[in-house]
C-alpha cells in the first residue's frame, strides 16, 4: 500500500514531503496547517505571569543604568520611576476603594548621541514585559508610502510571540517623536503626510483604546486577520532630539522675566544647557499637538556630553567600547594596552570633529582595524596602542569617513 497523509489523504506523489510517524504520516501543507492552528490557539493564552514577579525598586533600576549608561541622572531617574510604576499599576488589583493609578508615558529631549536609546535598550534588558524600539521617522497616514501607526503594536506583538495578553502590559520606545512634529506654525491646506495626521493616529495609541493589529504589519498582507489589542496598560517612552528647541526655550524665558526680578533671573539660567528648562509648551512650540503632549506627563531631558563624560564612555560602562577591543583580542590570547593620553586623544579628536558620543567608536575603529587585520597573524602577546601610532592611522582617514 502506498504511504499517505493521516489528514488529508493524500499520497507522497501529490505532495512535496511526507514525514513518517510512529502511526503514521503527515504532508508538508497539513503541518503547516496545524503550525497555524497552535499559534492562533496560543494567541489567547497568556504566558506573562507577574504574580511572582520581583520588581526591582527605582533606586535598583538605576544602578542598573548606571552600569551601562554615562550620566544622565534626571533622565535615570524619571525613567526608573516610570517602569516601577508601570509594574505597581499592572500588578493592582483593583478594590473598592477604588483609585486607580494612571500611567505616566515619557519623552526624553536630548541632542543625538546622548544616550536615548542606549537608555531604552538598556532598561529593555532587565525588563520582564515585552518591549520594542520603534522610529517614528517610518510612520505615516494610512494610503501614503510608509507604514501605519498601527505597526507599532505588531511590532510589540511580536515582541511577545504573539501573546496579546502580554503585549497589552509592554512598554514602546518611540524614538524620533519630533520628526513627527508639524512644520512650520500654521496647519497647511495640503496634508502633512509625516505631521498632524500621524500624530492624531499616535494619540489614538496613548490614550488608551482598543486598536485592530495587522498580526504582520505593513500593507503587503491585506487579507490578513486583524488582532485587536487593548493599549490602556501600554507604557510609552519617547524619545527625540527636537533640534532648535533651546531657541524655543530661551525665547520663553526671556519673555517670562521681564519685570521686577528679571536682571537676577537671568544671571542664574545656565546658557550652555537650556534643554533643563524645557516645559511643555516648548514641545508645542516644537510642533506637537497639545493633546499628545497631554499623554506624555513625564518630560525629562538628556545632557549634552562633556568632554569628562566622553572619555568616562570609552572605558566606563560595563560594555565600553576599549573594552569590547580588549575582549576581542583576549579571545586570541593576547593582552591588548593602551596608554592613558590615547583615551584623551580620541576625545579631543571627538569634540574637534564634533562626533559626540556617536564618533568615539568610529575614530577607535579607524585606529584599529589594521592591528585587528594584522595581528592574529603575528605571535605576539601584547600589544600596546600608543599617542603616536593613534595619530599615525587617524591621519589616513578623511573625517567625513567618522561621521557615524
Ligand atoms: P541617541 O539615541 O540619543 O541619539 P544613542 O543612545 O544611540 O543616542 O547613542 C549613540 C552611542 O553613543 C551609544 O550606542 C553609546 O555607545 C554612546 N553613548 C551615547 N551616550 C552615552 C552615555 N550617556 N553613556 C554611554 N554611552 C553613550
Amino acid at each position: 500500500m502506498q504511504d499517505k497523509c493521516s489528514f488529508c489523504g493524500r499520497t507522497r506523489n501529490e505532495v512535496n514531503l511526507l514525514i513518517a510517524g510512529t502511526d503514521g504520516f503527515i504532508c508538508d501543507d497539513c503541518a503547516t496547517q496545524a503550525y497555524d492552528i497552535v499559534q492562533e490557539e496560543m494567541r489567547g493564552k497568556s504566558n506573562l505571569n507577574l504574580d511572582n514577579l520581583e520588581v526591582k525598586k527605582p533606586i535598583e533600576i538605576k544602578s542598573f543604568l548606571d552600569q551601562y549608561v554615562i550620566g544622565q541622572n534626571e533622565a535615570k531617574k524619571h525613567l526608573a520611576v516610570a517602569v516601577y510604576n508601570h509594574y505597581k499599576r499592572l500588578i493592582h488589583k483593583p478594590g473598592n476603594d477604588d483609585v486607580e493609578i494612571e500611567k505616566s508615558n515619557i519623552v526624553m529631549v536630548g541632542r543625538t548621541g546622548t544616550g536615548k536609546t542606549l537608555l531604552a535598550r538598556t532598561i529593555a534588558k532587565m525588563l520582564h514585559v515585552p518591549f520594542t524600539i520603534v522610529d517614528a521617522t517610518v510612520l505615516t497616514e494610512a494610503g501614503y508610502v510608509g507604514e501605519d501607526i498601527e505597526s507599532i503594536l505588531t511590532r510589540l506583538l511580536q515582541a511577545a510571540d504573539y501573546d496579546v495578553e502580554a503585549a497589552e502590559k509592554g512598554i514602546v520606545f518611540i524614538d524620533e517623536l519630533d520628526k513627527i512634529a508639524r512644520k512650520g506654525d500654521n496647519p497647511s491646506i495640503t496634508r502633512d503626510v509625516s505631521g498632524e495626521g500621524v500624530q492624531q493616529g499616535l494619540l489614538k495609541l496613548l490614550e488608551g483604546s482598543i486598536v485592530n493589529v495587522p498580526p504582520q504589519g505593513g500593507r503587503k498582507h491585506p487579507d490578513q486577520k486583524m488582532i485587536p489589542v487593548n493599549t490602556k496598560n501600554i507604557l510609552f517612552i519617547c524619545g527625540g532630539a527636537f533640534d532648535g528647541i533651546e531657541k524655543k526655550i530661551a525665547a520663553r524665558m526671556n519673555s517670562m522675566v521681564v519685570g521686577f526680578h528679571a536682571s537676577q533671573a537671568i544671571e542664574k539660567i545656565d546658557r550652555e544647557n537650556f534643554l533643563q528648562y524645557i516645559a511643555p509648551q516648548d514641545l508645542k512650540s516644537f510642533g506637537l499637538i497639545p493633546e499628545i503632549i497631554g499623554r506624555l506627563p513625564v518630560l525629562t531631558y538628556l545632557e549634552p556630553l562633556d568632554r569628562q563624560a566622553l572619555r568616562n564612555i570609552l572605558t566606563e560602562p560595563k560594555n565600553a567600547i576599549i573594552r569590547q577591543y580588549i575582549k576581542l583580542f583576549e579571545l586570541d590570547n593576547i593582552t591588548l594596552k593602551f596608554d592613558e593620553e590615547v583615551y584623551e586623544y580620541i576625545v579631543d579628536k571627538a569634540i574637534e570633529f564634533k562626533l559626540g558620543a556617536r564618533g568615539l567608536r568610529s575614530i577607535c575603529e579607524a585606529i584599529m582595524t589594521d592591528l585587528m587585520f594584522e595581528v592574529p597573524s603575528q605571535d605576539k602577546k601584547e600589544i600596546t596602542v600608543t599617542k603616536a601610532y593613534a595619530e599615525e592611522k587617524l591621519s589616513h582617514v578623511h573625517t567625513q569617513k567618522l561621521r557615524a
